[in-house]
């Protein structure tokens, strides 16, 4: 019953008419286990905890569908690699329903890999345990860099093997997201010619995630602009930690501003702007410094479906459309060069600023130097100018790095506060911790070969507190060793 279980449904999406969505019930698997409960999310959601410390294993694995849940697979499109496709839709994903949370957010929670849907094509609808191990590990972790992102619930596996290249353990993973409405979903609708569902997607997501804009005179043209907004803003956060999504598909980008989908993620050691880890991302369409420009580009496959609700005068309308998303360019630039001045320890505002950015990250990419690592040393040569040598050994070519830091020095010399303050406030926004590829590689290899969870245990932990250092963890902070640096990532 509703009690015994906990949850406190109230779904919406379910309540939107028949062609959003299809229902279906998970799949039972045989013999689940519960890997892990994210037991803060689960009271922040207003879950009961002992419930889920019990039940888990069931209720993540879908065997034990919660009362009050109205299972279903939500239909959406999208371009994959630039390629349209009409259909897509949940194939391995079942929404189980929505909650509102302690502060009042609706919040979806949806099981990953629990089985086939009406959308799985010729998928399996599962889910293997790495990815499973990797979207919790790094969603948590985005989380807790303060970045906005999808959050994981739980990980179960299934006691069943799932078969991809090679026989792996099945797993089932538990998101929390703000929602699940995509590009993608607009895409979907508008693929077919059926703009009333258009409208009605975009009031529901409105309703939903913009209420402030429903009074404006143009209501869809504000929502396309808050869209923006968000997604400029969250792609700028990306690149302040060295963050590669991987796929950047339309159906792999929110309406609600969440970082989602975190497939074959990671976060770069060495910075390079070129760098590309996934498997599947053959041309680099998705590398690190091209997020940018394929965020905009998305962002027009958006507007292309909402843009007969900007204006009844087509003219005006695509005006309208193309006038929004050229502010794209400028409201990424001012949050990216925002936070690349906090990180370098700027909190006034000069012309040449851009340039001293610029030329700490040329540094970086000729000397090789180690993304994270070089903005968390940067820190301590704040405060402390012998801290220049930790910093330069990070760079294959140190010359270049010295030169820079006189520069950023002189630059310094016209910035408020003390020093010490400047070192505190750069390392708020310079994390020691991310989870590094071939950190999060073995834990999925220990957690795959020998069912040991202990470094999935770890890596979660250390990095839920990723400003702080924490000298027993201090490892967690190094680049890999070149026989442990990970080339590729699978999804
Ligand atoms: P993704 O790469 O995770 O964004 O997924 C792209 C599309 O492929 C979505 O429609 C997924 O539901 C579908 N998909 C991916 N893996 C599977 C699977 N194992 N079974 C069924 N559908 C899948
Ligand atoms: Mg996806
Ligand atoms: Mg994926």
């Amino acid at each position: 019953t509703a009690e015994t279980d906990g949850f406190r449904f109230d779904n919406s999406f379910a309540r939107l008419p028949p062609q959003f969505f299809a229902r279906v019930d998970p799949t039972p698997v045989a013999e689940p286990w519960l890997i892990k409960l994210n037991r803060p999310l689960a009271e922040e959601l207003g879950l009961d905890v002992a419930t889920l410390e019990r039940d888990g294993a069931q209720i993540f694995s879908g065997n034990s569908v919660p009362a009050g849940a109205a299972p279903l697979a939500m239909a959406y499109a999208g371009h994959q690699f630039g390629t349209f496709v009409p259909q897509l839709g949940d194939g391995r994903a079942i929404l189980l329903g929505e909650v509102i949370d302690r502060s009042g957010q609706r919040r979806d929670i949806q099981l990953k890999g629990p089985g086939q849907t009406p959308f799985s094509r010729r998928g399996d609808g599962r889910a293997a345990l790495g990815p499973v191990l990797r979207e919790y590990i790094v969603s948590e972790a985005m989380f807790a860099l303060g970045i906005p992102a999808t959050r994981a619930l739980a990980a179960v596996v299934t006691g069943q093997p799932v078969y991809r290249e090679q026989i792996l353990p099945g797993a089932v993973f538990t998101r929390v997201a703000a929602s699940h409405i995509r590009v993608g979903t607009f895409q979907f609708f508008a693929a077919r010619g059926d703009m009333a569902s258009v409208q009605a997607l975009a009031d529901y997501a409105i309703d939903r995630h913009y209420p402030e804009i429903k009074n404006e005179e143009r209501p869809y043209l504000a929502f396309f602009k808050a869209v923006v907004a968000r997604q400029a803003a969250l792609i700028a956060r990306w690149l302040h930690v060295g963050f590669i999504h991987g796929v950047m598909n339309t159906d792999n980008m929110t309406i609600s501003g969440e970082t989602i989908d975190f497939g074959p993620c990671a976060f770069m050691d060495a910075y390079d702007p070129k760098k590309v880890f996934s498997s599947i991302d053959q041309f680099g369409r998705y590398a690190y410094a091209s997020q940018p420009a394929i965020g905009q580009w998305n962002l027009t496959r958006l507007a292309e479906t909402l843009v007969p609700l900007f204006d009844p005068v087509a003219a005006t309308a695509v005006d309208l459309a193309n006038d929004a998303l050229g502010e794209y360019g400028a409201i990424f630039q001012r949050h990216w060069l925002d936070g690349m001045r906090h990180k370098i320890g700027l909190v006034g505002d000069e012309e040449g600023d851009l340039d001293l950015v610029q030329g700490l990250l040329s540094a970086m990419h000729q000397g090789e130097a180690d993304f994270t690592l070089t903005f968390r040393r940067l820190c301590e040569c704040a405060a402390d100018p012998s801290a220049d040598v930790a910093l330069a050994s990070l760079f294959t070519n140190p010359v270049a790095v010295t030169s820079w830091l006189a520069d950023w020095r002189k630059r310094l010399e016209r910035e408020p506060g003390a020093a010490d303050d400047r070192a505190t406030a750069m390392r708020a926004v310079n994390p020691a911790y991310i989870p590094r590829n071939h950190r999060i590689e073995q834990a999925i290899v220990a957690a795959t070969e020998d069912a040991d969870f202990s470094l999935f245990e770890a890596l979660v932990d250390v990095t839920s507190k990723p400003y702080e250092d924490q000298p027993r963890f201090a490892a967690y902070a190094d680049p890999p060793q070149p026989e442990e640096e990970v080339q590729q990532t699978f999804c």
